[in-house]
């Protein structure tokens, strides 16, 4: 049966135009969504259960932002930009049945979050219609917080899951009443100038220390009974705690921002290279000695400078950035030859990790 969705109930702006796009069409689209399994599909296999004991509540690290820590909602407001129509009990708070989402006053892009909640003691309802809240990154990804206690749902929408897309690796829910808590890494979708998606979100979450998301790629922003293909938003926006018409209670959130991830592999070195004379190759190579009698070897496979160290068995490779300065490609530090009037390399000191070697021409 097609219940009344929640998210005209609570009236999330963004979800919320979506349905109104869904009436609009005057049928339900159900679009095809990627990988193997379309959205909400019950005969997906369920997620095994895990037992957990996390050691809850976790202290915040010194650089975290704190979001809640049991005293007031001053980092939340609503939907509006009014205040927060949550309430503050005894170091927690909790979500009042149609007062919609909490959305943190700051925006956040990629982050490390932790989040502990827990859904009524009371059980009441069965599904989605139990314990149902979510944690929202950007306003718009959700990791659905549910009463996955013995409770049958869609597999992609229960606790632990990136709502309508991945089920969580296994069933890592605490009894209705009891904490538990999220630790989310989050990595924001960049855009490029021109608005298209540059690379999708991707997250890791832990559900009471247990892996039930890992680094996966989230496919656009997450819905009920539709798929929201990636739309261009900001780099930083809020997270949003979700408000399904369960009193569900939340203590103990603090973030920490993430510096934007840097490409894979040594950095680029921006001085300027110039290459050896294949003639000139033979100045360089040959055996040297350290003081201690520790041999240090020049070589040159296919024509390339090596250096490589007794007890070593890696060879490093030289980029020459003049006659005499050379660089290691993978390797911060650099190596200075002496050569004499022939240009022969007759001593070498090499520099790396506060390390310094020197060696002479055997
Ligand atoms: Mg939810």
């Amino acid at each position: 049966m097609l219940t009344i969705p929640f998210q005209m109930r609570i009236g999330h702006p963004i979800l919320a135009c979506s349905w109104i796009a869904l009436i609009g069409c005057g049928t339900i689209a159900w679009a095809q969504t990627p990988g193997p399994w379309k959205a909400h599909d019950m005969s997906r296999p369920r997620p095994q259960a895990v037992q957990t004991n996390p050691a809850l509540p976790v202290p915040p690290p010194s650089d975290a932002v704190i979001l809640f820590d049991g005293q007031d909602l001053s980092q939340w407001r609503s939907a509006t930009g009014e205040a927060a129509g949550w309430v503050v009990h005894e170091g927690y708070l909790e979500s009042v049945p149609d007062s919609g989402y909490l959305y943190t006053v700051r925006g956040f892009g990629d982050c490390q979050l932790h989040v502990e909640w827990s859904s009524p003691v009371k059980v009441m309802g069965d599904g989605q219609g139990r314990g149902n809240s979510g944690v929202f990154l950007m306003s718009r990804y959700e990791v659905q917080v549910l009463d996955s206690f013995d409770n049958v749902t869609y597999p992609d929408g229960q606790a632990g899951a990136v709502y309508g897309q991945y089920p969580p690796l296994v069933n890592a829910s605490r009894k209705p009443g009891e904490w538990q808590s999220y630790d989310i890494v989050f990595r924001r979708p960049p855009f490029r100038r021109d608005g298209s998606l540059l690379k999708p979100a991707v997250i890791t979450v832990l559900q009471n220390g247990v892996l039930v998301q890992d680094h996966v790629e989230i496919w656009g922003g997450t819905s009920w009974l539709k798929h929201l293909p990636y739309d261009n938003h900001a780099d930083r926006m809020p997270l949003a705690l979700q408000d399904h018409g369960n009193p569900v209670r939340y203590r103990n959130i603090w973030l920490r921002e993430l510096p934007e991830q840097q490409p894979a592999g040594p950095a680029e070195d921006r001085r300027p290279v110039i290459a050896i004379a294949e003639r000139a190759i033979g100045n360089y190579v040959g055996d040297f000695l350290r003081d201690d009698g520790a041999a240090v070897w020049i070589t040159a496979p296919q024509g390339r400078l090596h250096l490589q160290l007794e007890g070593s068995r890696q060879p490093l490779e030289l980029v020459a950035h003049s006659t005499t300065e050379f660089s290691f490609r993978h390797l911060a530090g650099g190596l200075t030859f002496e050569l004499d009037e022939s240009k022969l390399a007759t001593r070498l000191v090499m520099e790396y990790g506060g390390t310094k070697i020197e060696a002479r021409r055997k």
